[in-house]
């Protein structure tokens, strides 16, 4: 399994347009980005590759980064920055099945899978297929599982990797806050590479209108106000899921620029070998 990731950053990625700060200006300088989350995974065995969310960025991209189109796509949710780069489909695939969680939204009263047939009614080359959550199912060769996690308003869902011919396992944990409820951690736990939202350091909760949630026993905040893990978060996580590798994803330019490309924040084209 050969996992590349495409997109490492939030919903305004880094550099962030119009923004001038330390964290964008020091990105500029050593030319890396993190542009809007999304994952490539390869399997070598049958030289497929698989999507983990379509960015708003796919175009740039797949020009940037050394790998093929997808034969197939997933997407976590239906936020703009994982959603909006089906709309690439257009004239350049034949056929992309795209699945996605069935279970009905209360905030929207669709799942996610039916907002992606609506909203991309008009693209013939999309087949969606609505998947039940926790439930593996087989897409390029691996066994797929979408997890539910916590990210509200919204239903979100993170999605776990098998090859199961070498037991490679790969571990998203999507959007989501600190507290991911224990049947999707189980499924979560034990990855050789665990991808880990990561959007703010704890520190940076006070300039939250919500401030932070989840704080562990030291009274440090777990989630930066309702919707994602801080990086405090990110790792108590990663140790408790017994991750081999972890890589903090949905990193947002609000890190200091002294720690905004430290380990383990994942930039732009990194690749990994399960
Ligand atoms: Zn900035
Ligand atoms: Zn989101
Ligand atoms: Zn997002």
């Amino acid at each position: 399994m050969e996992v590349t990731l495409l997109g490492t950053g939030d919903t305004t990625g880094t550099p962030t347009v119009g923004c001038d700060c330390e964290t964008c200006t020091a990105a500029r300088d050593q030319g890396v980005e993190r542009s809007r989350f999304s994952v490539h995974v390869r399997n070598e065995r049958t030289d497929e590759s698989l999507l983990i969310d379509a960015s708003p960025d796919f175009r740039a991209q797949f020009l940037d980064r050394d790998v093929s189109l997808p034969d197939a796509a997933m997407v976590t949710h239906i936020h703009f920055d994982h959603l909006d780069g089906l709309g690439n489909a257009f004239r350049l695939f034949r056929e992309l099945p795209v699945a996605a969680a069935n279970q009905t939204d209360p905030e929207t009263d669709e799942s996610v899978a039916d907002t992606i047939e609506r909203k991309y009614d008009y693209l013939d080359a999309l087949s969606v297929a609505g998947k039940e959550p926790i439930e593996p199912f087989e897409l390029c060769g691996f066994d797929v599982t979408l997890v539910p996690v916590r990210h509200p308003p919204l239903v979100c869902y993170g999605v776990v990797v098998k090859d199961p011919e070498t037991d490679a396992k790969l571990s998203i944990t999507g959007d989501t806050n600190y507290a991911i409820p224990e049947a999707s951690r189980e499924r979560l736990a034990d990855p050789d590479l665990l991808v880990a939202d990561a959007i703010a350091p704890a520190a940076f909760c006070e300039h939250h209108p919500a401030g932070g949630d989840h704080h562990d026993s030291e009274g440090v905040p777990r989630t930066f106000g309702t919707k994602h893990m801080t990086r405090e978060g990110a790792l108590a996580l990663a140790d408790e899921l017994g991750a081999a590798e972890t890589r903090l994803v949905h990193v947002s330019h609000f890190f200091p620029a002294e720690e905004a490309f430290a380990e383990p924040l994942a930039v732009d084209g990194e690749r990994y070998r399960l």
